[in-house]
């Protein structure tokens, strides 16, 4: 069944038009790369998933239900930006638990809730400690836990790593397909980074100006680039 889905979607930043007459269809359950340069439109197409943009024409649906008009909150989505965004006054255990709290959701259900995130990003150790008290890695796990512990259908994901140094990139990478491997929901993933894309997506979407150059296969596209943008940016160098 199909996950998300982007219906002739266009974006425009008063006359600069940024997405063209987008389509797009995310299966449920697959892991799914928005790859691209800087600039090319990745983040406003998340957002425009997510709800936090207008659009200007075009609907999207959400496990078959159009949201176009649905407040980011009611549309199942848990996102995780580049900055950690974490609320430095609290430990990491109110970090997670605030926003279940706001909705109103029973105390021993948070708990199970955390327990669990917890213990899938391995953070179990640092629940009474505050932001400032962490690596930048375990901010971002701690980042990635806010959005686990929702219980929400579908990830998006807008470069959650890039603000890490090369080693412990490599090691969340790995962390978070392990947790898709465990979840099975259906996740977004934007980056501008060719390795990681590579061996996190079940398919990579490579865009460029605003429009899908070539949706396929991680091997797909490396062996078989449609143009020679996709080439140049990731394809193989024959
Ligand atoms: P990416 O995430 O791929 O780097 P973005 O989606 O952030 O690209 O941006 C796509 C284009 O839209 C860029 O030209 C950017 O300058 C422009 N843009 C992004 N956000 C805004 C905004 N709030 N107002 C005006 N232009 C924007
Ligand atoms: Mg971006």
């Amino acid at each position: 069944m199909t996950s998300v889905s982007v219906r002739d979607l266009t974006l425009k930043f008063g006359s600069l038009e940024v997405l063209h007459t987008l389509n797009l269809d995310i299966d449920e359950g697959e892991f799914l790369v928005l790859l691209g340069p800087s600039g090319c439109g990745k983040s406003t197409l998340l957002n425009c998933i997510a709800g936090l943009l207008d659009i200007s024409e075009g609907q999207i649906f959400i496990s078959g239900k159009n949201v176009t008009w649905e407040e980011p909150k009611d549309r199942g989505i848990g996102m995780v930006f580049q900055s950690y965004a974490l609320y430095p006054q609290m430990s990491v255990e109110k970090n997670l638990s605030f926003g279940l709290k706001i909705a109103g959701l029973p105390k021993g259900e948070i708990a199970k809730r955390i327990e669990r995130a917890a213990e899938v990003l391995q953070i179990q150790s640092l629940l009474k400690r505050k932001p400032a008290q962490l690596s930048g890695g375990q901010r971002q796990r701690v980042a990635i836990g806010r959005a686990l512990v929702r219980d929400v259908d579908v990830f998006l994901f807008d470069e959650p790593l890039s603000n890490l140094d090369a080693k412990l990139r490599a090691e969340l990478r790995v962390e978070l397909k392990r947790l898709h491997q465990n979840l099975k929901n259906t996740m977004i993933y934007v980056t501008h980074d060719q390795i990681e894309a590579l061996t996190l997506a079940d398919r990579i979407a490579v865009m460029k100006g605003g429009i899908i150059q070539q949706l396929d296969a991680p091997l797909t596209i490396y062996n078989k680039p449609v143009n020679l943008f996709v080439a140049g940016f990731i394809g193989s160098p024959s």
